[in-house]
């Protein structure tokens, strides 16, 4: 008798075939859940992790930070230790921060003339990328450089070498390499979106993007600050490097004019783009997250008063329409620069300042009551 389960003509299923479980589909990431990230530029001043929980206090949601001295070749190893990054890794996603932006050394020139310099500059932005990977970063920012009165194209190519020497090796995992916007200041490259349209060209083999920089944009003569200029300037973003290729904005005011070509950051409203054109920015339907989920707005404002931080996060939240009830809750009073403040203060009483100016009070405690009767005199 024949075996029932054994048939002539055995269907093939292709169905049936055994196959290794497929590679799961990454999940995106929360931080590109489709809501606004709004974040600023923090401080790593004692604990590289700190700066997480620094932004949590300001009421951000995204971050930047340098991943070491940023006006400082680094002497010695300049790699985070394991543990240190695994510690920050735990404590971003405990604190449901992202993304996570690193600002690229401003000492680095890959465009520089001085062959010394610009193989200093190689490794310097190895060790970025390196770092920022460590720490799980999703960009690293770069400026693109200085080309120092070599012609701007030579500069460009010596920028996307340069970018490729360095990322020679790494395994990327989910870092992208941003190119930010200048304002043209001295011999800067990338004042002209074809600048960094170029660069971009350049380097197609390496996860790349670009940071579009407020600030930047309207001193290099983009004027953004009017509805009409920002519509031209976006056509033009579109044309060049592609919208879709800006993944973060760096969120300033400028103390400058527009065209000044002269970097100077200032406080959201109080600068020539003013908080009206910053909040069309911030809700323009080409840029907001509605265009392209998780791209961050960070600020990189100036910090004249303590609170100055908080406020101005604060200030992009109300210009994107989120009240406080609904934005993270911001600790109260917190700022970045408070402790030190308050310490250079209380060392200092306004009295015992005036009285040094006037000499009075050469130096000491001791000497403060003496000194302060004198000085009344
Ligand atoms: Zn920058
Ligand atoms: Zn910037």
């Amino acid at each position: 008798m024949a075996d029932p389960l054994i048939r002539a003509e055995l269907p093939y299923d292709l169905e049936d075939e055994y196959r290794p479980e497929p590679v799961p589909v990454p999940t995106p990431p929360a931080w590109q859940d489709g809501s606004y990230r709004i974040g600023i530029h923090c401080s790593i001043a004692g604990d590289i992790a700190g700066s997480l929980d620094i932004a949590a206090k300001l009421g951000a949601n995204a971050l930047q930070i340098f991943s070491a001295s940023p006006r400082m070749w680094p002497r010695g190893g300049t790699r985070i230790a394991e543990a240190d990054a695994a510690r920050f890794r735990a404590r971003r996603a405990a604190l449901g921060l992202g993304p996570l932006v690193i600002h690229d050394n401003y000492l680095i020139n890959l465009a520089s003339p001085d062959r010394v310099m610009r193989a200093r500059s190689i490794q310097a932005f190895h060790d970025e990328i390196v770092r920022a990977v460590s720490l799980g970063a999703d960009f690293l920012v770069a400026h693109p450089g200085a080309a120092m009165g070599a012609p701007v194209g030579q500069a460009i190519a010596e920028i996307a070498d340069g970018m490729r020497q360095a990322a020679r090796g790494v395994k990327f995992g989910g870092l992208r390499i941003l190119v930010e916007n200048t304002s043209g200041m001295g011999s800067a490259v990338g004042s002209r979106f074809e600048e960094v349209q170029g660069i971009l060209e350049a380097i197609a083999d390496l996860p790349m993007g670009v940071c579009l920089d407020t600030a930047h944009t309207f001193e290099a003569g983009f004027d953004i600050g009017s509805e009409e200029g920002l519509e031209k300037t976006l056509d033009l973003v579109e044309r060049t490097v592609g919208l879709g290729r800006v993944f973060v904005l760096h969120v300033n005011d400028s103390k400058t004019a527009l065209g000044s070509r002269v970097d100077r950051h200032e406080n959201i409203g109080f600068g020539k783009i003013g908080r009206k054109a910053l909040g069309r920015i911030l809700n323009h339907p080409r840029l907001g997250p509605g265009a392209l989920a998780g791209r961050a707005f960070i600020l990189e404002t100036p910090i004249d008063r303590a609170g100055d931080d908080r406020r101005n996060v604060r200030a992009l939240w109300e210009l994107v329409g989120v009240d406080e009830e609904h934005a993270p809750k911001a600790e109260a009073g917190f700022s970045m620069v408070r402790g030190e403040r308050k310490a250079l203060t209380q060392r200092t009483p306004r009295t015992q300042r005036a009285q040094r100016k006037t000499g009075a009070v050469r130096k000491g405690k001791g000497r403060g009551k003496t000194g302060k009767k004198r000085a009344k005199k």
